[in-house]
């Protein structure tokens, strides 16, 4: 390890300590110190660490004026107030941790999601079946929980699926997106993500779904020490599934599962990976009748044609023309006075204005990642 980036991580653990003794005039210097080193080595490292270094120095900047402006409560005089402040900070976790609780079971079932066979297929097997009957799965010595990780393009129904999941199974539901565990106040994220994994395993029987899991789990690389602690924090808390005394399932959903970690996918973390791509033709039909088959329609329309002209659109894509269409078909009754009623045409209209969000470059990607990651 370089000098430079030595004394970096030196400060940085000196200023995290301070921080938590309550000791406000030395958390302002390290930080500081951690923020000048980290300067020097963007000016080092040039290229692209350059940027993510100078993040850095301004993310400790940024520590040591929240400082300044709100000095630190507590301290290590030995008066007590330091343990008040971190009782004080664990209360906010753990408050944080509720708010990630989603106690209203979601509504979406299995059967509210078109196609997915191989996905609700694993997910059935894997978490459903061992809970259904636990006598059976403990005499196969299998033990239900574990990680499964939902990749593939936007709107094709990764949280749709999580949600189900909660559903199915009388679990508790947590729901937290990388963006929202990730917070620029270094320290707070893996205190976030402690609170959130600790409130999980207090459960009975959890369903732990984080959304765009590839914010929270970037590539480590020495770039961010931030990022770097909170990979290492989750792998070391969501290593041992099977020596836990509560059923736990990770569900991680991504857009961007080049962007995560290598060791996330090793085993006992995301053991199941499971590429969720576009529809096909059965589940576009399937999204099609969802939406529309309850509403005032066009007499004969022909869903096995639509199915076909959605080819390449996500499931979001396909709700986003069909609401479009009913816009229309709204429109066209309050000005007209008519009944409403949603017609081919409609959708023909919405069609023609709306494209598909993914390219089949962007498909191809998801592919090619699957084939050289997981075989
Ligand atoms: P992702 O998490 O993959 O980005 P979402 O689960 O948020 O996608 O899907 C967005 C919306 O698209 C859903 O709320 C739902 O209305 C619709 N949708 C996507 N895929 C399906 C599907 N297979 N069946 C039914 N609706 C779907």
């Amino acid at each position: 390890m370089s000098f430079l980036l030595n004394k970096k991580n030196e400060h940085e653990t000196a200023c995290e300590e301070a921080i938590r003794a309550g000791k406000s005039r030395e958390a302002i210097f390290h930080a500081a110190k951690a923020a000048e080193f980290a300067y020097a080595l963007a000016e080092q490292a040039g290229g692209s660490l350059q940027p993510r270094y100078i993040e850095e120095a301004e993310g400790w900047l940024e520590i040591a004026e929240k400082i300044k402006q709100a000095p630190l409560k507590g301290g290590a005089a030995g008066d007590g107030k330091g343990a008040k402040a971190s009782a004080q900070k664990a209360e906010e976790g753990d408050v944080a941790a509720d708010s990630w609780l989603i106690t209203v079971k979601p509504k979406v079932s299995f059967d509210d999601i078109a196609g997915m066979l191989d996905a609700k297929e694993s997910i059935h097997d894997m978490v459903i079946l061992p809970l259904k009957d636990p006598e059976k799965a403990r005499a196969l010595k299998l033990k239900p929980g574990g990680g499964v990780l939902l990749y593939g393009p936007p709107g094709t129904g990764k949280t749709l699926l999580g949600k189900a999941v909660a559903h199915e199974l009388d679990a508790a539901f947590f729901y937290a997106s990388g963006a929202q565990l990730r917070s620029k106040w270094h320290g707070e994220s893996e205190q976030r993500l402690r609170a959130l994994l600790q409130a999980a395993k207090s459960q009975p029987v959890a369903v732990l779904f984080l959304d765009e899991v590839d914010g929270l789990l970037p590539k480590r690389g020495g770039n961010s020490v931030v990022d770097n602690r909170i990979v290492a924090q989750f792998l070391a808390e969501v290593g041992g599934f099977e020596e836990s005394d509560n059923v736990l399932l990770i569900l991680g959903a991504t857009n961007n599962p080049w962007d995560i970690d290598e060791a996330v996918f090793r085993t006992g973390r995301f053991d199941e990976k499971i590429h969720v791509g576009l529809p096909d033709d059965p589940a576009r039909q399937g999204i099609l009748r969802m939406h529309l088959e309850s509403l005032p329609l066009q007499e004969g329309f022909d869903f096995a044609k639509w199915a076909d002209r959605l080819t390449g659109y996500t499931g979001s894509d396909i709700v986003g023309i069909v609401n479009d269409a009913k816009r229309a078909a709204l429109r066209r009754s309050v000005t007209g006075n008519t009944d409403p009623q949603v017609t081919e045409a409609d959708l023909e209209q919405a069609f023609k204005t709306i494209p598909s969000s993914v390219t089949p470059a962007m498909l191809r990607r998801y592919q090619e990642f699957g084939k050289q990651r997981f075989g």
